[in-house]
């Protein structure tokens, strides 16, 4: 348990648990491999998948009839729930998608802004520590929605599985019509987005969340490549008061530290008895878990901590610049609390709203920023898969009326031929 009594907001945002291995550290490890990729194309794809997830898949692309069979066999408990989280998430993103804005600015002078879908996107769905069906979907939904023509697909190729991506993850594939999917997983999976193979043709856009091998292969490649937001390994924030059930923040606390020994779990809270029966009911609830050991090495691990503050005004202020991937509210009034939040990938509104609910069916997305991201970066959602062009298109008259300004302001920039190109309309 840590007090936290920095004396500005800056101080705050050096002061809140970061992991030990970030992002600038993995650059060292994915630079090469993603250069690999470049010059060697899609056998270093194959080299990679073979180094690091011990499998050399027999082609890079997946049979669509391999899919379709693994739909036709997928339990159907879990087709149920993929169709519930896909219908929720369809209702957002349709609610969600922004319209072609006309506006006149004088009489003959239009612009529009038009709504265009990427062209060809790579979605990334991690498959190392647990095969994340949900984020096909969160991958995928918003991309249809968005109306992108070319959707391709990567997540790590699986030694039980014979070098195939998860069979799950291959259904849901299926179950959502998608047809080019990859088994290749990390740097290698984007840089071959990034720069196309042989197998693959290059994308506009690269989304989807992974470890810190994967938020920083996106660092590296973006600029030869758009990406959605870095989204590495999963942090959960807490605001939680007196009110709090313990048992409910501990186990969303122990939810998200499942995820990977890196996650990140912080508790911010006024009460000290509060602290104190989360921390004995996580006793409990760690030892009970299967994951018991990554469990215990993220909650152990620098980046997890308890944050004692004053009261909720600090602890909003800690929660801002923090800016966690989720935020949580678990405190009396948490709606006029949540309204005070400005840095979070999204938050999670009183003590009936758990993150896990959000991983997979609220109608929200769970590809989130990370590592302080949130700050400048949004969640995945159906605008990221949507560019705006403005569409400009001018009468004589229009031309006209605003001509000689352009010109002035052209002679202000010492461009001349920028204010010819108007004067020569404007004498005839
Ligand atoms: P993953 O698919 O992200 O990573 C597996 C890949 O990592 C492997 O294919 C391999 O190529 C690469 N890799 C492993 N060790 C490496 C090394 N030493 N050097 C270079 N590359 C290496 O799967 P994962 O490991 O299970 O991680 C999933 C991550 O996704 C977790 O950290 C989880 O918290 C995160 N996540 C984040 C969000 C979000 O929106 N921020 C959402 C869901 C999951």
């Amino acid at each position: 348990m840590r007090s936290l009594d920095p004396a500005s907001l800056d101080e705050y945002r050096h002061a809140v648990p970061r992991a030990e291995v970030d992002v600038e550290h993995a650059l060292n490890a994915v630079a090469p491999i993603c250069e690999d990729v470049r010059t060697r194309g899609s056998v270093a794809v194959l080299d990679a998948g073979e180094r690091f997830d011990a499998v050399r898949p027999e082609q890079l692309r997946v049979p669509v009839d391999t899919m379709a069979r693994a739909l036709e066999e997928l339990d159907p408990e879990i087709r149920a729930g993929l169709e519930e989280s896909v219908a929720r998430l369809r209702a957002t993103c349709e609610a969600e998608l922004e319209q072609t804005v006309v506006t006149e600015v004088a009489p003959g002078a239009r612009v529009e802004r038009r709504i265009v879908p990427m062209q060809r996107v790579g979605l990334y769905v991690p498959g190392g520590l647990a095969p994340l069906v949900s984020t096909v979907v969160m991958n995928a939904v918003p991309a249809q929605v968005a109306g992108v023509p070319g959707i391709a697909l990567a997540s790590p190729p699986q030694a039980e599985f014979g070098g195939l991506p998860h069979p799950t993850i291959l259904a849901a594939c299926a179950l959502l019509g998608i047809e080019e999917v990859y088994a290749a997983g990390g740097a290698q999976a984007l840089a071959m987005f990034a720069y196309g193979t042989e197998d693959c043709a290059a994308v506009n856009l690269i989304t989807g969340p992974g470890n810190i091998f994967v938020a920083a292969a996106k660092r590296y490649l973006q600029g030869t490549v758009a990406i959605d937001a870095e989204a590495g390994p999963t942090e959960i924030a807490i605001i939680a008061d007196d009110t709090a059930d313990p048992a409910y923040v501990a186990a969303d606390l122990v939810s998200q530290a499942e995820h990977d020994p890196l996650a990140a779990s912080v508790l911010i809270t006024d009460s000290e008895s509060l602290a104190d029966a989360v921390d004995a009911a996580l006793l409990d609830q760690v030892s009970a878990a299967k994951h018991a050991e990554r469990i215990r090495t993220s909650l152990g691990g620098r980046q997890s901590a308890t944050l004692l503050v004053r009261d909720l005004d600090q602890a909003v202020d800690v929660a801002n610049a923090y800016a966690a991937e989720h935020l949580e509210i678990q405190t009396r009034d948490a709606e006029t609390v949540s309204a005070r939040i400005v840095n979070a990938g999204a938050v999670f509104v009183g003590a009936f709203t758990p993150v896990s609910l959000g991983d997979y069916a609220a109608g929200s997305n769970h590809v989130l920023p990370t590592a302080g991201c949130a700050c400048h970066s949004s969640g995945l959602s159906v605008r990221a898969f949507c560019k705006n062009m403005h569409v400009v298109s001018y009468s004589a008259e229009a031309l006209d009326e605003v001509g000689r300004k352009v010109v002035a302001l052209a002679e202000a920039e010492d461009l001349p031929s920028h204010g010819a190109a108007v004067s020569i309309r404007l004498e005839r």
